[in-house]
């Protein structure tokens, strides 16, 4: 691990990945098993960050809107603030942990490999993944979705299931994070080199008369703005592999030429191949959630549990002291805890454009919230479900009893939250999703498979270029989807390894 200040100003290497993320980081620890691998994060190291590493500072990072910050504040279009990843171990190095696989349908329509991907589930999660130490806060939660007919008790278990489970989460009991920046000591040292504060700007294309445009390198720049360039070596299985996420890989293929010819043209970029899907189906799920102040401490607590229903809603919360502050009806704030609700899929999707020639800016992304109705219908599901979990008898003891849903709703409302509208009144469950509509950050979307890459993530027109990561994704995958990116980098490392060994013979 070096600054890329340290970095030659030409090197070669058989595979480069562009950005160290949550897919990025397994893929280039099984990539450099067997091959030389260039590693470039354009952010820096999680180590000894206590606002990356500590559970309790869960969102700290995501205050600091700094340009040096570990966490890129960006709103999209529909007025909902956001956050990526800029750090090794990208969106792991600051999300809220948990884990929990993709469903088998899920796997089975993505048309992998069942056994290779329950071996590098495996894989990841004997190397980050624990078991949470539950409180009394998650657990009253858990038994009032049971009572609430969220239904069965699955107990605890990383597959996706119907009915009420504890996942995994990717904090020891110590409450320390294990990102995917602790899956590179699977890396073979002598074999992988990582830059930090590697920002790349453009992949280079050869371009021979009416063969298809060959990816050959990249030009990244250190953080003192110095140009350094990156080749592949010869040899026909040697390939540039983007990792950027959702934003990052659609905005860079973009940058390198590729994606709709106007919007390349309106940026003075040459076009190596006019690709229109590029930016396309980009997709966040709605989050809506309830606040509900409780009379007596709660657990410092973030996601643990989750309800799955069979109506397309993954019911969560998050506890503690001063996560909100003031007053309501003259109780105080201060105790209390979030559930909330992810939705599955969605259906609505958005694009993404770009803002300026420099991959630093955040492209402009639009998701388009409920703009198809099963969406909202779905969102209201879940809201009347999570209202009867917090009516149940086992919820009883963190909640007002002279608090009714209209109470609740209109403190949500009030909330300086992360969404569009600030109200304190709340007329129906439909404008309460509009309304407080925020995101789980599980955006997705931008390079689809079956769009702008095939089955094999390896990008559609051109050569030796493949992108795997989140913005693969047509829908997100199970309740949160870590797991599986995560999965997703190992399972590819493993797949391309293998051809290249059947290749050599
Ligand atoms: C606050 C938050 C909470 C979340 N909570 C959970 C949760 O509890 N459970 C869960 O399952 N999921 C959660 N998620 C979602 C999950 O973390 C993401 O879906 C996942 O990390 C996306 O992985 P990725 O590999 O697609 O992208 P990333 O992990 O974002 O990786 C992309 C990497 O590329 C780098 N990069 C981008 N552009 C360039 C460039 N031009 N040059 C060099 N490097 C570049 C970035 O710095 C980044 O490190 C959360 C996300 C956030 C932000």
């Amino acid at each position: 691990m070096h600054e890329a200040t340290m970095a030659p100003r030409v090197s070669y290497f058989d595979y480069i990945i562009i950005g160290g993320g949550t897919a990025g980081c397994p893929l280039a620890a099984t990539l450099s098993r067997n091959s030389s691998v260039l590693l470039l994060e354009r952010g820096g190291s999680p180590f000894n960050n206590a606002n990356i590493t500590n559970i309790t500072a869960f969102g700290a990072a995501l205050m600091d809107t700094s340009s040096t910050s570990p966490s890129q504040l960006f709103i999209s279009k529909d007025g909902v603030r956001n956050a990526r990843g800029r750090v090794l171990g990208g969106g792991s190095s600051i999300n809220a942990g948990f884990y929990s696989r993709a469903s088998t349908a899920y796997v089975k329509e993505s048309g992998w490999d069942e056994k290779l991907v329950n071996e590098s589930y495996r894989w990841v999660e004997k190397a980050i993944v624990f078991k949470p130490v539950v409180g009394p806060w998650q657990s009253a939660m858990k038994a009032g979705l049971l009572e609430a007919g969220v239904c069965p008790d699955n107990g605890f278990v990383y597959d996706h299931l119907y009915g009420t489970k504890v996942g995994g989460t990717i904090f020891d009991k110590n409450g320390r994070r294990h990102s995917t920046a602790n899956l590179l000591r699977y890396a073979s040292y002598q074999r992988l080199m990582l830059y930090l504060h590697a920002s790349v700007h453009k992949i280079l294309f050869q371009i021979n008369g009416k063969a298809k445009p060959m990816a050959h390198g990249v030009v990244f720049r250190d953080s003192l703005g110095m140009k350094h360039i990156a080749y592949l070596k010869e040899g026909s299985k040697n390939e540039i592999i983007v990792s950027a996420g959702s934003l990052g890989s659609p905005q860079l293929l973009m940058l390198s030429g590729l994606g709709p010819k106007d919007q390349l043209q309106s940026h003075g970029i040459d076009v190596v191949l006019a690709q229109p899907c590029i930016g396309k189906g980009m997709a966040d799920n709605p989050k809506a959630a309830i606040f509900v102040p409780s009379p007596v401490p709660v657990e410092f607590s973030i996601v643990e549990v989750v309800g799955i229903t069979h109506s397309g809603n993954f019911i969560e919360g998050r506890s503690g002291s001063n996560i909100v502050s003031g007053q309501y009806k003259n109780i105080s704030l201060k105790s209390g805890g979030f559930i909330f609700e992810k939705i599955i899929g969605p259906l609505s999707k958005g694009h993404l454009e770009l803002k300026s020639r420099n991959p630093n800016d955040n492209p402009l992304v639009t998701f388009n919230y409920f703009k198809e109705p099963v969406d909202l219908q779905r969102c209201v599901e879940g809201l009347t479900t999570i209202l009867k979990a917090i009516k149940t008898k086992s919820f009883s003891n963190f909640r007002f009893h002279f608090l009714d849903t209209k109470d609740l709703l209109d403190i949500t409302a009030s909330l300086p939250q992360n969404h569009p509208v600030n109200s304190n009144t709340t007329s129906s469950l439909e404008q309460f999703c509009k309304d407080t509509v925020s995101t789980m950050w599980h955006y997705h979307g931008g390079c689809l498979v079956d769009e702008v890459v095939d089955r094999d993530y390896r990008v559609v027109g051109v050569d030796h270029l493949r992108v795997i990561d989140g913005s693969t994704f047509h829908t997100s995958p199970g309740t949160n989807p870590q797991a599986t990116v995560m999965m997703l980098g190992r399972y590819m490392g493993v797949k391309i390894l293998r051809e290249r060994l059947l290749c050599e013979g």
